[in-house]
């Protein structure tokens, strides 16, 4: 689409009010930019304000307090011993720079006003190295959203961007939006792409993943708005068949994955009619169909399951340790704590004590014949009944390629002028070694896109 008069100008529009989004906003308004940050739910935060909050980095201001020494140089030889034990072949510059934004964006957020627990230990480190967001990412949500606002930026919800406008020569001009308001063009001298993932958007789903087996996603609003507005002017994308398998998670907040430790540990796997169902937790249970979800599932530990799971007691810290140390499973990674064990569970929508099984059954609304059938007859009160759970697909890993400047690049390889990506939007092909990259990259992607496009906005005016 070309210049077609527009309703409003500024220097940056944001397209996404998530983490990625939020920053960029923060950071170009920052930078003295009139920046409008569109989102097209009634409220910012998207995947980020549901994530567990792990953030892996290396040489933190954490780290140092809890007296754990470790360098980016430390971390480099982990990922490197990890990729080679995968057999996956490492871009060691880009590793590098992935590695220094995301662990310098723990310290931009502690001066923003974010804390973090940790480090707890993970997967193959060899040091502790996740950092989580306390107490969770909603307030991190609200800090982000009200430092933009502090320095003058504008957040409409409700407000999808649809399209990107050219100008004449083929620079990104501005936003085409579709929201409350009515169609408005948006005049930008910059514009930065943080729309999210694609997870939700079925034929984006089937045409690029098409062995995947379906199941809901676990948010309706990621449909892949950016990835589709950039793709439509020539952008080149990166790994967009990586979609996450479906699995299974707590369908309330928070959005755990369980441990199939669980299972391993005698807990018994129940359909709200209290039938038992026959599945390891990581089995791949089969949906009729995307639009129709498989029934809830319940986990249900017993007094023998849950003596064999870890428990705070099991911790010598600074971190959570006491799973790692013992081998004894925990319930889930989870905000505030890193790994949950039983105990934490207890404030949560989705976690219930019964101490019979006529309690725990009435709680289920099942018959109390049938849930007593499924757990067997040596089952022992006190029961914990967690869930519902359901298999979904949560996130979508494919992105936009951009170079380090997060500057949106075209099939030859040149930055399309005026077009920056963030989080999901902007992916840097690089093998990091575990999981934790995603939140600090989309907070750091921001914040670069941000300040970026926010210089070029001034050059352009
Ligand atoms: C349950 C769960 C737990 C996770 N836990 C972790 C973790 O602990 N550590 C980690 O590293 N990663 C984690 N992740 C991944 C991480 O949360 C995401 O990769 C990251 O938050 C993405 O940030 P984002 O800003 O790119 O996207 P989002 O936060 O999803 O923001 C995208 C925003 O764009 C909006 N939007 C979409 N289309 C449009 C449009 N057309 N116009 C305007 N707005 C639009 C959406 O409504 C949304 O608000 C988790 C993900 C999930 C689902």
């Amino acid at each position: 689409m070309t210049d077609m008069g527009w309703d409003i100008k500024a220097d940056v529009v944001v397209v996404g009010g998530g983490g990625a989004g939020l920053c960029a906003g923060l950071a170009a308004a920052k930078a003295g930019a009139k920046t409008i940050v569109l989102e097209k739910t009634g409220t910012p935060g998207g995947k980020t304000a549901i994530s567990i909050g792990i953030m892996t980095a290396s040489g933190t201001s954490v780290q140092k307090a809890a007296g754990i020494r470790d360098s980016h140089a430390r971390h480099l030889a982990d990922v490197k011993a990890m990729a080679k034990q995968t057999g996956t072949k490492i871009d060691e510059d880009t590793t590098k720079f992935m590695m220094r934004v995301c662990s310098a964006e723990i310290e931009n957020l502690i001066d923003l006003g974010v804390k973090f627990t940790g480090p707890h230990p993970e997967g193959p480190h060899q040091t502790p190295r996740m950092h989580v967001v306390q107490p969770d990412c909603r307030r991190l949500v609200k800090i982000l959203v009200a430092a933009a606002k502090k320095y003058g930026a504008g957040i409409e919800c409700n407000t999808p961007g649809a399209e990107l406008i050219l100008d004449h020569h083929g620079k990104v001009a501005g936003v085409r939006t579709d929201g409350k308001k009515g169609p408005r063009c948006i005049k930008a001298g910059a514009v930065v792409l943080a729309a999210g993932d694609y997870s939700a958007n079925l034929d984006m789903v089937t045409s690029l993943a098409p062995k995947l087996k379906l199941a809901p996603p676990l948010r309706d609003f990621a449909t892949g708005d950016g990835h589709r507005m950039a793709m439509r002017i020539g952008a080149q994308t990166q790994n967009m068949e990586r979609i996450n398998e479906p699995h299974m998670r707590f369908t309330d907040w928070p959005n755990v994955e369980p441990s199939p430790g669980l299972i391993r540990a005698g807990a018994k796997l129940v359909t709200g009619k209290g039938i038992a169902i026959k599945t390891r937790l990581t089995d791949t249970v089969l949906l009729p169909g995307f639009e129709k979800r498989w029934e809830d599932i319940y986990i249900v530990i017993d007094a023998k399951c849950a003596g064999k799971l870890a428990t705070k007691a099991d911790d010598i810290g600074p971190g959570r340790d006491g799973w790692r140390r013992t081998g004894k499973p925990f319930i889930g990674t989870a905000p505030k704590v890193g790994y949950a064990y039983l105990e934490d569970c207890k404030g949560w929508s989705w976690h219930f004590e019964a101490k019979t099984i006529a309690a725990a059954a009435r709680h289920l609304k099942c018959k109390p014949a049938a849930l007593s059938k499924s757990l067997g007859k040596a089952a022992e009160g006190p029961f914990h009944i967690l869930g519902p759970v359901q298999r979904v697909i949560a996130n979508s890993g494919g992105g936009l390629a951009t170079d380090q400047k997060t500057r949106v690049v075209a099939k030859d390889g040149a930055p399309i002028d005026g077009l920056f990506g963030a989080g999901v939007n902007a992916r840097l092909l690089s093998y990091m070694g575990g999981h934790g990259y995603a939140l600090a990259w989309a907070m750091a992607s921001g914040r670069i896109a941000g300040t970026g496009a926010a210089a070029h906005a001034k050059r352009a005016r």
